[in-house]
């Protein structure tokens, strides 16, 4: 029996073990982020006006490139992506507490959660202020989006991704 990797190995536990247990916790060295954690810093990261001040650079500088391009540009056209680019669905995301349902009511009358196909219907979603300006900007080809798969394709001569860290679409 080979006894020197054995001991390696269990010198490297304890260490470890040592270094969990000074902290006050016995766990694990890596495991993903915490959904709470990330639910709490997603709502901060809105209330405190940091996701506004976001959606305005992006839509500042996607206005700015419009306007310097716009006058050489053939047949230009504006794609802008609906959700979290064009419309805002806040009072929905808070609702169900980032989570996604699709189906199910949205009972305005109701806490939640809400189904999100129920609610799209509802046509309650208030515009993004700073993507609306740029629309009022455009004449130049440009492609807008919040989630890395509106903007792929290769058709938009510039891309500009909103900040978006309330969910995902693959
Ligand atoms: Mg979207």
């Amino acid at each position: 029996m080979n006894i020197r990797p054995a001991m390696l190995f269990l010198c490297a536990l304890l260490a470890s073990c040592a270094t969990a247990q000074e902290s006050g916790f016995i766990t694990v060295p890596s495991q993903p982020a915490n959904v709470g954690d990330a639910g709490t810093a997603a709502r901060a990261y809105h209330d405190s006006g940091a996701y506004q001040r976001g959606l305005e650079v992006v839509a500042n500088r996607a206005a700015r490139w419009i306007k310097t391009r716009a006058p050489s540009a053939h047949q230009p056209a504006l794609v802008l992506d609906i959700d979290e680019t064009a419309l805002s669905n806040w009072e929905i995301i808070v609702r169900d507490d980032f989570g996604r349902p699709i189906a199910g009511p949205a009972d305005l009358a109701s806490a939640g959660p809400w189904g999100w196909a129920a609610w799209d219907q509802l046509g309650r979603d208030p515009a993004i202020v700073p993507t609306l300006e740029v629309f009022r900007v455009v004449r130049a080809a440009n492609v807008m989006g919040d989630q890395l798969s509106d903007l792929i394709g290769g058709h938009a001569e510039r891309k500009f991704l909103l900040p978006d860290p309330f969910y995902r679409v693959p």
